[in-house]
């Protein structure tokens, strides 16, 4: 029996749960598997593709540690930490190995960088998924409303689907994205529905928001058939699709002194934050453009040219 993660899923017999961790190229990526006695859908899911994003990676551990095949209509493969030398090193946003970003790479190369092999292993799970779910947070250094994306540069019947599945989450925000190399977009350009939610942040996980995050993943599983309905209700649809957030990124390396919160309403003209130089010195205030809706801020003190400092929409 072959032991990469593909082949694993493959082979998995009905009522049967695997939980592994095999090494290919050099990379040991952990999975659990699950396979119910009853027919469905095939629903990847992944966290820690940043390896910071502790509570998604924290739900996904529990979530993959509770189901038991019996609740299981289909089948269920759970990578729980999609980028373990940036989880090991708590490397915000990258491979520790090559420096890449994991997100921007898919679909990845078999003999590529290590951040393209990994990405490479997760397309073939993708391709064998009848939906892909991707979980995210703020990273690090930002400080996050909750919200999703979902993949605007597909098929019209692909994003639709996501939308829909969307639309069961928790969440207020969704935000129509026309990024393809995202994990989550490359699968939905080959056909997978697939979305991506950012829940958490400040390199922190708390019980509240992982709780948060787990009735989210089951909301979704219900969508999909996966697990009963049971008693639950779906939340009200009160989400309102973005779709055209503003990417506020920093024109020169300073300190950052942001003036919002995420989850603020902002109105155009309202003062964002002001980067600083060494001495204190004001170097430029940053204003918003438009009304909108902080989705993610930066928190930290040092920001870099070219990197984000808000998003809004
Ligand atoms: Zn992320």
């Amino acid at each position: 029996m072959s032991n990469t993660l593909p082949s694993l899923w493959k082979q998995l017999a009905p009522g049967q749960k695997i939980s592994v961790t095999p090494t290919r190229d050099g990379v040991p990526l952990s999975a659990t598997f699950l396979r119910g006695t009853r027919p469905g859908k095939r629903v990847l899911l992944t966290a820690g593709i940043h390896g910071c994003e502790y509570c998604s990676i924290q739900a996904a551990i529990e979530l993959a540690a509770q189901w038991r095949p019996e609740e299981i209509c289909g089948s269920l493969a759970i990578v729980p930490i999609a980028n373990p030398s940036g989880f090991a090193e708590r490397l915000p946003a990258v491979v520790a190995e090559d420096g890449k970003n994991l997100n921007r790479v898919f679909p990845g190369k078999a003999d590529g960088s290590p951040a393209e092999r990994l990405a490479h292993i997760l397309t073939e799970l993708q391709d064998m998924a009848d939906f892909y779910i991707d979980m995210h947070g703020g990273d690090l250094h930002e400080s996050m409303h909750p919200f999703v994306y979902i993949p605007g540069v597909a098929a019209e019947a692909v994003t639709e689907a996501a939308r829909a599945a969307a639309r069961t989450l928790d969440v207020e925000e969704r935000v129509l994205s026309s990024a393809t190399t995202g994990a989550y977009n490359a699968a939905a350009l080959r056909g997978v529905p697939s979305l991506l939610i950012e829940r958490g942040g400040n390199g922190r996980w708390s019980r509240e928001e992982v709780e948060a995050y787990k009735r989210d993943i089951r909301s979704l599983l219900r969508h999909l058939g996966l697990l009963e309905a049971g008693d639950a209700t779906p939340p009200a649809d009160r989400q309102r699709e973005i779709r055209d957030p503003v990417y506020l990124e920093a024109e020169q390396h300073g300190c950052w002194y942001p003036t919002v919160t995420a989850g603020a309403h902002v109105r155009a003209g309202d003062l964002l934050g002001e980067l600083r130089d060494a001495f204190g010195s004001p170097l430029r205030p940053y204003h918003a453009e438009r009304n909108g809706r902080v989705l993610y801020f930066t928190v930290s003190l040092a920001v870099k040219a070219g990197t984000p400092l808000v998003a809004y929409g």
